[in-house]
């Protein structure tokens, strides 16, 4: 007989690389919206295998300093760790549990903020596309709970893991729930951090918060049109890259208002498209450094402000606890003063 256990799958997984293997009954989904439930996508869903695998605290190490870009849009963010470090062991898991006689869907961690107005293609069924809200399942498994900035923490690793998932019809033993409160304090490192203000104050009482079982999480009602400016290369602020290629350009990301997907519309094609080559831009890209990034980064999505409130800050301040269970002999991460450029680039003529 075929037994497969959570025990099992966990094993498996560890041994295969991944850092955490956690598990969720489908119960705990009831609250999902249809667009967002896993169920919608595999109707016989029984369990959900939330896996996840860090991002070194290294390839933070080039952007905090102010000096390297590359490293964490290739290594730890869409180049390869979301698009092969993560997905090898996942898929090698997916078999593991189909050798078992259970089906397995491999989910890769889509966006539900960008799910196009759509009718369903067959009736009493739901409209494509369906995301799952990765973190709210990586909660539902147990692997951690969502900090005030909205970033997923863990016991190990603090905020630095990014997340996939497994959807299967066997029947597993979920993971306990990590409770409200354990991983972040509230102590607002990741607001100051942020210099996109995308990150609410705690004192400004915005908040979104989701019930699993008997356990309410709540975090920051975070502005995602600045987040999005300031991650994907749209706030001078944070952007060497934009000074170089756009003179004389002002834009203070802290005072938006727009939306994640207007935010998006405005830094992408700003970031990426070409215009017409001229002396000083001889490779005719709005913003050479920036598409650069994203072509070393694996032609995927890039990274220009590199997560400085939400993520650095973050488990800088836990790693100072001694929240996070992996520790460093070389100390803090944050080691001096950190660069901040201004949100006005400065004219051609005034260099
Ligand atoms: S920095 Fe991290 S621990 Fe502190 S409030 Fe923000 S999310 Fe919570």
């Amino acid at each position: 007989m075929r037994t497969l256990t959570s025990e099992i799958v966990k094993q498996y997984g560890q041994d295969r690389g991944l850092d955490l293997v956690g598990i969720a009954n489908i119960e705990r989904f009831d609250g999902a919206p249809p667009r967002m439930h896993p169920s919608s996508i595999m109707p016989s869903a029984r369990s959900v295998i939330v896996v996840a695998r860090r991002i070194l605290r290294g390839n933070w190490r080039g952007i905090e300093e102010g000096v390297y870009w590359p490293n964490y849009t290739h290594f730890g963010y869409h180049g390869l760790l979301n698009s092969f470090f993560i997905p090898m062991p996942l898929y090698e898991l997916a078999c593991l549990v189909e050798d078992h006689g259970w089906e397995a869907v491999p989910y890769y961690p889509g966006v539900p903020e960008r799910q196009p107005p759509a009718k369903p293609l067959r009736p009493g069924s739901v409209a494509p596309d369906v995301h799952l809200a990765i973190r709210i399942a990586g909660v539902a498994a147990g692997l951690g709970e969502i900090g005030w900035s909205k970033v997923f923490l863990t016991r190990k690793f603090g905020p630095r893991v990014r997340l996939h998932a497994i959807f299967t019809d066997a029947v597993l033993d979920p993971d306990p729930l990590v409770a409200p409160g354990s991983l972040c304090d509230r102590c607002m490192a990741c607001v100051k951090g942020c210099s996109s203000n995308a990150i609410p104050h705690i004192r400004e009482g915005k908040t979104v918060c989701i019930k699993i079982e008997d356990n309410t999480y709540e975090w920051g009602d975070v502005h995602m049109g600045r987040c999005t400016l300031g991650f994907h290369g749209g706030d001078p602020m944070l952007s060497p890259f934009m000074h170089k290629s756009l003179p004389g350009y002002t834009c203070r990301v802290s005072e938006q208002d727009i939306s994640e997907n207007n935010a998006y519309k405005m830094c992408w094609p700003m970031s990426l498209d070409k215009w017409t080559p001229t002396e000083e831009d001889p490779s005719g890209y709005r913003i050479e450094g920036h598409a650069m990034l994203k072509k070393w980064g694996g032609d995927g999505s890039y990274a220009v402000g590199g997560s400085r409130g939400c993520m650095r800050s973050c488990f800088d301040h836990m790693e100072q606890k001694n929240v996070c269970e992996q520790t460093f002999e070389n100390g803090r991460f944050i080691k001096r003063k950190r660069w901040l450029l201004s949100d006005t680039v400065s004219p051609a003529s005034k260099r």
